[in-house]
């Protein structure tokens, strides 16, 4: 049976997508079968994988309410074993929707029930947001990693994030673990960016991936080619950083 592994981070622009992309298309090199959900309305992570959207019929909201199974939305990438469910815009409703549901947090956590034995990893790309989405992805997750950037406001994000990953264990998912936190955009020669990750040793040592990975025009450019940074830039160093973190996420989980 695979791992569910949920990226979040109710902050915007931290690499939550960028880690998703590039720690699943990793996991695909090292020959593990991976499947990535693409949870934000924005579908960043969909488009980064080059899946134009105005085709897809069935994506992560049509399997979140049950329109088709989520064997039907996946959908095969020309990268080694990685598959995607897509998002799509009709996803913003999905919060409005589930607030009727009885259980609004288990949608996707029993969506995925069928999906668990295809794969090794299944990776969740989440909003930017502690809204519902994202509690679904908590609810249906093994372990969840926190990509974040090193910069003080980012302290106080995290502990409003810990929060409701506390809410989550104590209400839907007891053995939800904090599989790591991921530095990104990280440059050690910045002494707010080591101050900050002195502060994530003090608190969060063991749960802190030893890769970083740096900021790089190369990883920013890789999704408006469509690719993952292994194959787009395959010799780089975002390449290889990420490797290293998804080497550390198998054993971790
Ligand atoms: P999130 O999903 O948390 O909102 P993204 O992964 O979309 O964050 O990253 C925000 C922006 O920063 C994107 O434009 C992305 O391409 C860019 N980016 C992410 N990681 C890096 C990096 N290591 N180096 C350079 N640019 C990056
Ligand atoms: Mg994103």
């Amino acid at each position: 049976m695979g791992a569910i592994v949920a990226l979040a981070n109710q902050k915007g622009g931290v690499g939550k997508t960028t880690s998703a992309i590039n720690i699943a298309a990793a996991l695909g090199k090292r020959k593990k079968k991976v499947l990535l959900i693409d949870l934000d309305p924005q579908g960043n992570a969909t488009s980064g994988l080059g899946i134009a959207k105005k085709d897809i019929t069935n994506g992560i909201y049509e399997a979140l309410i049950g329109h088709c199974a989520a064997a039907d939305a996946v959908i095969k990438t020309k990268f080694d074993n990685l598959a995607l469910i897509p998002s799509t815009i009709s996803l913003v409703g999905a919060e409005i929707e589930l607030a009727e549901e009885e259980h609004p947090e288990a949608f996707l956590k029993n969506a995925l029930q069928p999906l668990r034995e295809d794969y090794d990893y299944i990776l969740i790309d989440c909003p930017p947001s502690l809204s519902r989405l994202t509690v679904n992805a908590l609810t249906a997750a093994d372990g969840l990693v926190i990509p974040m950037q090193s910069e003080y406001f980012a302290l106080e994000g995290l502990s409003q994030l810990m929060q409701t990953v506390r809410l989550v264990r104590q209400h839907y998912n007891p053995s939800l673990a904090l599989t790591g936190i991921l530095l990104t955009m990280h440059n050690r020669r910045f002494l707010l960016a080591s101050q900050v990750m002195r502060e994530l040793k003090k608190y969060y040592a063991a749960q802190l991936f030893k890769p970083t990975v740096s900021r790089s025009v190369k990883l920013g450019e890789a999704p408006s080619y469509g690719e993952p940074i292994s194959y787009y830039d395959p010799k780089g160093k975002g390449s290889k950083e990420y490797d290293d973190v998804a080497r550390e996420l198998m054993l971790r989980i």
